[in-house]
């Protein structure tokens, strides 16, 4: 009999939760439109209504500061922006500042002209550079204006998280706005909009369980919004126009209630396979790098390098070995690049690096096969070195 696939490629994005699936079965029997009066309209508001509570829950946010998106791109897109309203007021940003590290959807700066973005450097364990921060946001033209800021709670390829609550004080003595990329923290770590400082946070459904294709930006509170992005017909409250996607914003509620429960008990598993994972891993193979293991890492994560072993290459012969993990992101239309991550960190990233991301339903028996094919691929990899 056929083996059963591992799948192990969870910050690519979640298998869709079954309580998700069940509420979004139920929405999708809802024939109003949530704008409409009456009581199909009604009762489909209602959907996204306590959706909009599961997932300002998540994040401890007030849920009418959560407005729903297409995806966290979307919700990116939305935020950075030079245009901002504090009421009817205009509010200029003149100047986006974004880490190294940031996935494309941040670090493209949404709707900044490009020679209106600066980077901000990480450490070599891929944490945002603090001082580094501090000096160009104390180093601009005063004239300039406001800046704004944005930087992820977790790196999708390393895990790693960023001290994002010290970032928010340095950007706020600046006089500066912070958006937050919690993309892969949700569900991972807990989350507090007012502990963590942010004044906006990007999230995203299908990286917690819900379907692909809905996000939400929320904000710290309803004065201060961008302008908009989408215009049109009036939908959450004017800041995102369009019809909502009622069942997958009812899949996304559900996901985030189920990754809101037991937070502590699914770490502590998680954490435990991965590190079995990497035990097996630097057993089967002394000289594998993982990077950011020396930094707090999601339980969840193996960012590594096997050298000698092309990310590219490795990727296709763990798939073939019924492994499914990712090179770097994944986002790119399963095109492999050099990842920007491994080299903002200030590693030789010729070779590129492997993720390995787990999630709540993974296995005990899945962790050994993926070591065992791990090691299988890293004596192949000294093989070809050999006869080369
Ligand atoms: N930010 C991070 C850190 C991500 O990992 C991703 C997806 O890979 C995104 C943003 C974009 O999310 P979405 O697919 O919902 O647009």
């Amino acid at each position: 009999m056929a083996k059963q696939r591992i799948y192990m490629d969870w910050n690519a994005t979640a298998p869709l939760l079954g309580e998700a699936r069940a509420a979004m079965l139920d929405a999708l029997a809802e024939p109003g439109n949530p704008s409409s009066v009456h009581a199909e309209g009604r009762a489909a508001r209602a959907m996204v209504e306590k959706a909009r509570r599961q997932v300002a829950a998540l994040v401890g946010a007030e849920p009418s500061h959560v407005t729903f998106t297409s995806c966290a791109t979307e919700a990116a897109n939305h935020a950075l922006t030079p245009e901002f309203r504090m009421g009817r007021a205009p509010l200029v940003a003149s100047m986006l500042y974004v880490s190294a590290i940031e996935h494309p959807a941040l670090r493209e700066g949404g709707r900044f002209a490009a020679d209106r973005v600066r980077e901000i450097p990480v450490t070599v364990s891929g944490v945002i550079d603090l001082g580094a921060l501090e000096m160009v946001l104390a180093a601009r033209p005063k004239e300039e204006g406001l800046p704004l800021v944005a930087v992820m709670l977790v790196n999708n390829e390393t895990g790693v998280i960023q001290p994002v609550a010290d970032v928010a004080r340095v950007v706020h003595a600046h006089g500066g706005l912070l958006v937050v990329d919690a993309v892969q923290a949700a569900g991972r770590i807990t989350i507090d909009m007012g502990v963590l400082g942010a004044d906006f946070l990007i999230l995203s459904s299908h990286k917690i369980g819900g379907p692909k294709g809905a996000g939400a930006l929320v904000s710290r509170g309803e004065t201060l919004m961008p302008v908009p992005l989408l215009k049109g017909g009036g939908q959450e409250k004017g800041h995102r126009a369009g019809t909502e996607n009622v069942a997958a914003l009812v899949g996304f509620g559900a996901a985030a209630q189920w990754m809101s429960e037991d937070l502590a008990e699914r770490n502590a598993a998680i954490g435990a396979l991965r590190n079995r994972l990497e035990e097996g891993m630097r057993t089967a193979a002394s000289d594998v790098v993982i990077h950011g293991a020396g930094a707090a890492r999601v339980a969840n994560t193996c960012f590594f390098t096997l050298p000698g072993l092309k990310a590219e290459t490795g990727q296709i012969a763990f798939d073939i070995e019924g492994l499914a993990l990712s090179a770097g992101a994944a986002c790119s239309s399963g095109k492999v690049g050099q990842s920007h991550v491994l080299t903002a960190m200030g590693h030789d990233a010729k070779t590129g690096g492997l993720r390995i991301s787990l999630g709540p339903s993974t296995t005990a028996d899945e962790v050994e096969r993926a070591i065992e094919i791990f090691s299988r691929v890293a004596s192949r990899r000294k093989m070809a070195g050999e006869a080369a």
